[in-house]
């Protein structure tokens, strides 16, 4: 491609709407365009990026005996009420983008698939011997993300590949999985990624496994715990270790203690000298279940420990059942307005204990009328604590479990695990943290969605059994930009040479030099030819403008027919190290040849 015939702007200056370096440089560089909040055009240069990096998916998916399909993206609302996510997709999480035809039939915008594929296994897959299955898709999603940002990393626009497959037992899906996880580090191997592979949260359907790919980068979204012997690693939703011990109390009998002003842990123990781990603080949630009951839950957890959201989410919907619903809408730290709806009276905010009377709840056909009790593991050893006394500016010191206040009955591990906590595997490594992008996500789901929808195959015993399934996606658009937020420099772009748009770009340094651009256009046409994809910057600008141009696109190597011509030579560049050689022009094809090779494979 001849730049003087390509749409080629670039910026100089960094675009306001990006806050990380890759969004601005695929911005500057003129691969991406904003055309609303988390909607981009993939732009002809992008598109070539995006089409490698499908391309690699492909055909590691294909190695491992998947299946290319294509499925729709335009999704009746009954697919998703069989499987009981409608709700939750179009309201609750509201992910989903939902409308309604002009025969007033309600249609959703495919966030994920595993509706119509599993719809598709009911109605064609009768039989054990069909066994096992796997099929996937390249294709845009759609996701009405309530904080769209960083460009590609987080659209409601995007491009995943997404698979599924279909077993009759564990081990047959435990196989297809251990395959994903292995064609996952291939893809991003190839991809040129530094990456993790990390245990995930697999949600309320809990059991089976999970695993995350991360790439690792600052402007990652999400924590990896990880230890320095490799044997663990985990996105911190799912992280577990060993907490810190306990300090023995310094408080010997129970006793009521007037505590002004000591709202915060760090306030208390400040005031008390004593440490966080003698502390039993008490958290209040709201839950919203799929019945529109809403359930207040007190977590007493030891003072120096957070409760992780996501666990506890999970141990939520396990209790889902005791209040006659599925699965959790929302769950939030109810503010002083969502406080106003069902407090009976204001509530000694920073100073609750464990048995904070229900008469705080004004019950209601909505609310349920009595506190969810949970207790962290953390805090059920402790002793002669201290804790909240229900009275603002008031604590009790010296209190224990089974004496002052009823343990309760729900003994949960809801602690966020942190960096530094020693490890469970071995309590000699310690947990380090690192930031990471998940550009893919695999899941032994088994049974939840063919059980919903009555997805049965019929087993060798004659039996209908419900399909055990397995899903597995990678965020391909994701993927891309993470390679350019994991490999820049002050100039630009510098693309693995696997997933670079084009592998070379020949800058004329003047064109009016008839020499210069004869050179030029003979290795334009031999590179081409010989596969070696080749840009031709033959736009009548400066020199200058032209390197800093191909230094910002991020092109592995730039020739450049100027000075060494008289030596029968050409310069060339390697972007990521700015290291020059002169090669003489007839030799440029095979040792460009022999680089782009080694660093591919
Ligand atoms: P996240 O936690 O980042 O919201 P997710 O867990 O909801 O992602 P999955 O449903 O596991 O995502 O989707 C598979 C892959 O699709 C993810 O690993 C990610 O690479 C990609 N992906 C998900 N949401 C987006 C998005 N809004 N924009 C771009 N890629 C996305
Ligand atoms: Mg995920």
């Amino acid at each position: 491609m001849r730049l003087s015939q390509m749409l080629f702007v670039t910026l100089r200056e960094d675009p306001a709407e990006a806050e990380i370096p890759s969004h601005k440089l695929l911005l500057r560089a003129g691969y991406i365009r904003r055309i609303g909040s988390g909607i981009y055009a993939y732009l002809p240069l992008m598109w070539r990026v995006l089409k490698k990096v499908s391309q690699i998916v492909r055909e590691e998916m294909d190695a491992t005996g998947a299946q290319e399909c294509l499925l729709p993206q335009l999704q009746p609302a009954d697919l998703w009420r069989e499987s009981g996510r409608w709700d939750t997709y179009t309201q609750a999480e509201g992910i989903m983008f939902a409308m309604t035809d002009r025969q007033q039939r309600e249609l959703g915008l495919g966030p994920t698939h595993e509706e119509v594929i599993t719809t598709i296994a009911k109605d064609m897959i009768r039989s054990y011997r069909q066994l096992p299955l796997h099929f996937y898709q390249i294709q845009t999603k759609f996701r009405d993300e309530i904080r769209p940002r960083f460009g590609l990393m987080r659209g409601r626009e995007f491009i995943m590949k997404d698979g599924y497959s279909f077993h009759t037992n564990e081990e047959s899906l435990k196989k297809t999985y251990q395959d994903m996880a292995q064609a996952y580090s291939n893809m991003l191997r190839r991809s040129g990624l530094q990456f993790r592979a990390v245990d995930a949260d697999s949600g309320a359907i809990g059991g089976s496994g999970s695993q995350e790919f991360m790439v690792l980068a600052e402007a990652g979204e999400d924590e990896v715990l990880y230890t320095e012997d490799g044997q663990y690693a985990a996105n911190v939703e799912k992280a577990v270790s060993m907490p810190a011990d306990a300090e023995p109390s310094p408080f010997a009998t129970c006793e009521k203690r007037e505590t002004p002003g000591t709202e915060t842990i760090d306030k208390l123990c400040k005031f008390l000298k004593c440490s966080p781990t003698q502390v039993v603080k008490n958290v209040l949630y709201q839950a919203v279940y799929d019945n529109g009951i809403t359930v207040l839950v007190l977590v007493s957890i030891r003072g120096d420990q957070d409760v992780n959201q996501v666990k506890l989410l999970n141990e939520l919907t396990k209790l889902a059942g005791n209040y006659q619903a599925k699965t959790v809408l929302f769950l939030t730290v109810p503010d002083a307005e969502a406080q106003r709806k069902w407090a009976a009276k204001s509530l000694p905010l920073g100073y609750m204990a464990p048995d904070l009377a229900d008469d705080y709840i004004a019950g209601s056909k909505e609310v349920n009328s009595k506190f969810l009790r949970l207790v962290d593991r953390t805090a059920v050893d402790l002793t002669n604590f201290v804790t909240g006394s229900n009275e603002s500016g008031y604590h009790v010191v010296g209190a224990n479990w089974n004496k002052e206040f009823p343990l309760p009955a729900m003994v949960v591990g809801v602690r966020t695990a942190k960096k530094g906590d020693r490890a469970v595997h071995n309590p000699e490594q310690t947990l380090q943290s690192a930031r990471g992008i998940e550009v893919g996500h695999i899941f032994q789901l088994g049974t939840k969605y063919s059980q919903a929808m009555g997805a049965t195959y019929t087993s060798e015993q004659g039996e209908e059994m419900p399909f055990v399934m397995g899903c597995y996606g990678v965020g391909v658009s994701r993927l891309a930009q993470s390679a350019v937020e994991q490999s820049y420099d002050k100039d630009g772009i510098i693309w693995p040479v696997a997933i670079a748009p084009y592998h070379a770009i020949i800058s004329i340094p003047n064109i009016s030099d008839a020499q210069q651009v004869e050179v030029a256009e003979k290795l334009y046409a031999e590179l081409n030819q010989s596969g070696i994809e080749t840009l031709l910057d033959d736009r009548d600008e400066r020199a200058g403008v032209k390197f800093k141009d191909a230094d910002l696109i991020g092109i592995p190597y730039r020739i450049v027919p100027g000075r060494s011509l008289k030596a029968g030579k050409v310069e060339v560049v390697e972007r990521a190290t700015h290291k020059s050689q002169e090669i003489l022009i007839d030799e440029v094809n095979s040792t460009l040849k022999q680089w782009i090779e080694a660093a591919i494979n």
